[in-house]
């Protein structure tokens, strides 16, 4: 078969989706005339069927998921002078945040076969200055938590989980986002839940909580006027429709994960069966995936198909939404490589060795930006047997005579 016959055509499940729960929410938001406000019943119900959704003590909402990392580093006093260690295959925010609290990202490589943060790599990059590590659970599948815990435990360090990928994945039967001093949350629109752009912390810890809604609230504290404002904080609270829809969402999750868990499942026994595809590995500690991303590792110097880029194009033309993953590590960014931050805030010195951000060793994360295909979560809530299209097309697309 030619690869310019699609071996998909049936649209595959679209994201977001919504039924009238949504619109029976919004309708209900719009003529309770309660359409803002850290009370607002609809942001104060959300918070509760979250917290209760990951067993955690308290949900704090704010904006984004960028905001909530920047909420939880000023919450726990991290600032400038200090260094937080970040992976570099993430999305920016969670590096960019630590420059926004003026301390400095310090990049540790990443475990090949899962690109969550390598606990080996952490320990190498702890300095004097190091306050606290940001791990993200790429993909959905949650970073090695006993390690982390332990090494932040033992050097009294803080841990935040960056769960943007992740809701309702677990480890060790517990959902991530309750093992750091802050889990952090990301419901923007491309997010397993959603409310189109919103954020929030999780913590066990009530003084914690307490500082990031006085933070979240333009330093406002509960109890005293609306014009008392004792911390610095901003107006980075969500609205009661971002609640509402989100609210909507979380009654759906539970089905969506465990049918994105059985569709992986498909793929990752028949693509490793392929030549020159090796899905990501599952730690055995992991009882829950979120799946965000489906990756995979694709390697044509083993199949003799074409380079990453045509392989996805290919894939794209067969009916399945592939694209290469993050092109290059994060510290490659010019906002790092040309130091394009506040150098003075964050007390950057020329000596300072992590901080020649363009000239970082990171072998593992090098490799997996130039071998990795991602496919979307929503492909994963077809049905289990419809990821042999899928399968077929990664076959068709990564052949020898597709390249030729
Ligand atoms: C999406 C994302 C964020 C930030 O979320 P926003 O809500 O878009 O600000 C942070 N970290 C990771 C890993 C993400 O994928």
């Amino acid at each position: 078969m030619p690869t310019s016959n699609p071996v998909r055509v049936k649209p595959w499940p679209s994201w977001p989706l919504h039924d009238t729960a949504e619109a029976e929410a919004l309708r209900q938001v719009v003529e309770s005339g309660e359409w803002n406000g850290v009370d607002a019943s609809a942001v104060l119900a959300f918070e509760r069927a979250y917290a209760g959704f990951l067993d955690a003590e308290h949900v704090i909402t704010c904006t984004n998921g960028t905001v909530s990392l920047e909420i939880a580093m000023t919450a726990m006093g991290i600032g400038s002078g200090d260094e937080v260690i970040v992976p570099p295959y993430t999305f920016l925010a969670t590096a960019s945040a630590v420059l926004k609290v003026n301390a400095l990202p310090v990049f540790a490589d990443i475990d090949p076969g899962t690109y969550n943060l390598d606990p080996d790599a952490v320990v190498a990059a702890i300095g004097p200055r190091t306050s606290a590590v940001i791990a993200v659970h790429f993909a959905g599948q949650p970073a090695d938590l006993d390690r982390l815990r332990d090494i932040c435990a033992r050097q009294g360090l803080a841990l935040i989980e960056d769960s943007a990928h992740a809701h309702g994945a677990a480890w060790n039967g517990q959902l991530v986002g309750t093992f750091g001093q802050f889990g952090s949350w990301s419901f923007q629109g491309s997010k397993n839940l959603t409310g189109g752009e919103g954020g929030a912390l999780s913590t066990d810890d009530a003084l914690l909580a307490a500082t990031a809604r006085e933070l979240r609230n333009c330093g406002r504290r509960p109890g005293f006027d609306w014009y008392d404002h004792f911390s610095l904080g901003g107006n980075w609270r969500l609205t009661a429709f971002q609640a509402a829809v989100l609210s909507a969402g979380l009654a759906r999750l539970p089905e969506q994960l465990a049918r994105r868990e059985a569709c992986a499942e498909v793929l990752d026994r028949e693509l490793a069966a392929l030549p020159g595809i090796a899905p990501l590995a599952r730690d055995a500690r992991t009882t829950v995936h979120a799946h965000h991303l489906y990756a995979f590792r694709y390697r044509p110097e083993e199949s003799g198909g074409p380079p990453l880029e045509e392989f996805c194009t290919a894939l794209q033309r067969l009916g399945v939404p592939a694209t290469p993953g993050y092109p290059r590590p994060l510290p490659r960014q010019p906002l790092f490589a040309e130091r394009n931050f506040d150098v003075k805030a964050t007390a950057w010195r020329p000596e300072h060795q992590p901080t020649r951000y363009d000239e970082l060793n990171l072998p593992v994360c090098e490799r997996a930006c130039a071998e990795t295909v991602w496919l979307p979560h929503n492909l994963l809530l077809a049905d289990p047997e419809e990821m042999w299209d899928v399968v077929n097309a990664v076959a068709l697309a990564g052949n020898a005579e597709a390249s030729a």
